[in-house]
């Protein structure tokens, strides 16, 4: 794709739901649940929204109680919060900006307080701003990008950590940019490499412990984030192999998969949720 089809370097606020047409699916009507994370407490980052808005509600139809970290959109996250207790789930709002790396402590923090556990851990808050050449990414937007993509991963993982036992998980969510490299993305596709290298390096620290770090790896997905950075909307996804974007709820039961036990033999991978595109590991 060519520049005039992203919005510039200066966009950015977090995109929200009100903005979008067609309005995304996050739960299939056929999905059918079977409590495979039955009483299991969640943390998910960027879940008003999009993707981890996608995996909170799966989650929920699963038998967890989630907390979802949200940059400054209430509106989504209240919207989350209200499909998450239609199945009698509670949902915890944590309002705040990742890049500060004492709101991530206090995040884990507040978890315990109010469900005395922890036990899945979805890194999933993400930002990025279009350059069609490395001379365009101003220094405040790639420190941004580094700081709120790949930062908040060691601090949030620091804090959860003591508190995961045997069987608890991280689940990170990368981007099929970070496989195949992208011509408008040259910093938010190094952070999500950062991220798939930040997964297999940590799932080998924790292996011993039984605790399990994956990935998710998305190609073009219907969210706010893409309404909020794309001007020619109609062509997003058209160029995967099955040639349209992907709904969020075809990429929630992936993390549903990886936090359960069904994902008991695999820990330091990534599952590419992108369309058909073929990518190494
Ligand atoms: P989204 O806009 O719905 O979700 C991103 C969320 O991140 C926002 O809701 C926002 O609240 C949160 N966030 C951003 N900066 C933050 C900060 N500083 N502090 C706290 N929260 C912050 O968009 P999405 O597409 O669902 O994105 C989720 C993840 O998926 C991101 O990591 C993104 O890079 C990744 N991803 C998306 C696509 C896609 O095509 N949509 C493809 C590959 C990867
Ligand atoms: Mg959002």
């Amino acid at each position: 794709m060519k520049s005039k089809n992203f919005k510039t370097q200066k966009q950015k606020k977090p995109g929200s739901e009100s903005k979008m047409t067609p309005k995304p699916e996050y739960i299939s009507k056929k999905y059918k649940a079977s409590g495979k994370l039955i009483n299991k407490v969640a943390l998910i980052t960027g879940g008003d929204s999009g993707i981890g808005r996608s995996v909170a509600v799966h989650y929920a139809h699963e038998g967890a109680d989630v907390a979802i970290v949200y940059l400054s959109e209430s509106k989504d996250a209240q919207e989350t919060k209200k499909l998450v207790e239609a199945q009698n789930r509670k949902c915890l709002l944590i309002k705040g900006d990742l890049t500060d790396e004492k709101f991530c402590k206090k995040c884990v923090k507040e978890v315990l307080k109010e469900f005395k556990k922890l036990n899945i851990l979805v890194n999933n808050a993400g930002t990025h701003f279009n350059a069609d050449t490395p001379t365009e990414i101003t220094s405040e937007n790639l420190k941004k990008t580094f700081e709120t993509n790949i930062y908040p991963l060691f601090h949030l993982t620091n804090e959860a950590i003591p508190h995961l036992s045997k069987g608890d998980c991280i689940i990170n969510t990368s981007s099929v940019t970070a496989y195949r490299g992208s011509d408008h993305l040259l910093d938010y596709s190094s952070t999500k490499g950062a991220i798939s290298t930040f997964t297999k390096s940590l799932s080998a620290m924790l292996a011993k412990k039984g605790i399990r770090v994956n990935g998710v790896a998305p190609g073009p997905i219907w969210t706010p984030l893409i309404v909020s950075s794309f001007d020619k909307l109609e062509k997003f996804g058209k160029d995967t192999p099955m040639g349209r974007a992907g709904q969020p709820s075809e990429v929630g039961p992936a993390y549903v998969f990886l936090a359960s036990s069904d994902s008991s033999y695999i820990t330091g991978q990534f599952i590419h949720v992108n369309g058909g595109e073929i990518v190494g590991n």
